[in-house]
């Protein structure tokens, strides 16, 4: 049986948001040093808006984000969230799509009307020798928004801007485990120079970007075998496999199912601070068993 004072903690972290599904992971909370933060859902809100549309062809911008919103309807991303809202507040009328697949970490593809739309990350296009205007794209990303390229048949068609929120509980949490001599890093798909604005925003300086789901979990074990004991924190999907390497593994709680039962935590209230407040109760409840 568990003993009385860590039930009782139990439903002391709930009352602060804390869900614990693993008692022996929140026990080992208090020995944390190293805290991994996945960016897009975790750090941000995750709520997208689009910003800008680029047309590289003989499509309108409306047509660009015609395309992309239709193939986005599939997919769950916050990006596609983001892609479909705006056009709909644009009033574009989004056409059915056929052959819907998702390419791990990369993005997206679909037909409409059996032509073969893509939408995709920076990465991929590269790989695909793919020219494009890079330096309105490095403009783009240096102002911390995430990119996201529009193919018709493996060409460009454009490019589509978007912008996330970052979250102002974020960078109190990390102020204070900076304080508390807890080391953060970021770990994201999303490309480096977007990474490193959000990073440098909520004071985060080790940074890994364009990094695939399988990765992410490899660059934990990287992390764990240089001696830190270490606690993920993620929403996705792409999060899971890396919530379940780390020593803890941390959902917010608005994400996937998938990071919630892979998870040891859930912040319920989505709000990265409360790594801070499981810390500080880990330590109060196994302080006073000993
Ligand atoms: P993150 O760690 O930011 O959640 P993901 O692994 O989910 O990253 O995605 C990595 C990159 O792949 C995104 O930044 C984007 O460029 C691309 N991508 C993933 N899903 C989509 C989608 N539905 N639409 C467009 N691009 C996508
Ligand atoms: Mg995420």
């Amino acid at each position: 049986a568990a003993p009385l004072v860590v039930a009782v903690s139990t439903s002391i972290a709930a009352k602060n948001g804390l869900l614990i599904r693993n008692r022996v992971g929140f026990e080992y909370a208090r020995n944390l040093n190293a805290i991994v933060f996945d960016k897009t859902g975790t750090l941000t809100k995750g709520e997208f808006g689009v910003t800008n549309i680029v047309p590289s062809g003989e499509y309108t911008k409306d047509e660009v984000l015609q395309f992309a919103a239709a193939i986005e309807q599939n997919s769950e991303h916050p990006i596609a969230t983001g892609v479909v809202n705006s056009a709909k507040e644009r009033g574009l009328k989004l056409k059915q799509v056929t052959n819907f697949e998702s390419i791990a970490g990369k993005g997206i593809q679909g037909q409409v009307e059996s032509v073969k739309i893509n939408v995709v990350s920076p990465g991929y296009v590269n790989d695909q020798n793919l020219s494009y205007d890079t330096d309105h794209f490095n403009e783009l990303s240096e102002e911390g928004k995430t990119v996201v390229f529009v193919l018709m048949e493996d060409q460009l068609i454009g490019m589509v801007a978007l912008a996330d929120i970052v979250r102002e509980t974020a960078k109190e949490a990390i102020a204070v485990l900076k304080e508390q001599g807890i080391h953060p890093i970021m770990l994201t798909g999303d490309n480096k120079k977007v990474a490193d604005w959000v990073a440098k925003q909520v004071g985060i300086d080790e940074v890994y970007a364009e990094v695939l789901p399988d990765d992410k979990a490899n660059q934990i074990k990287k992390i764990k075998d240089k001696g830190w004991k270490v606690a993920m924190t993620g929403d996705g999907v792409n999060d899971a496999p890396a919530l379940a390497t780390a020593n803890l593994g941390i959902a917010i709680g608005a994400g996937t199912d998938v990071a919630m039962e892979t998870a040891d935590v859930i912040l319920v209230k989505s709000n990265p601070h409360d790594v801070v407040t499981l810390i500080d109760l880990s330590k109060k409840t196994y302080r006073k068993m000993i």
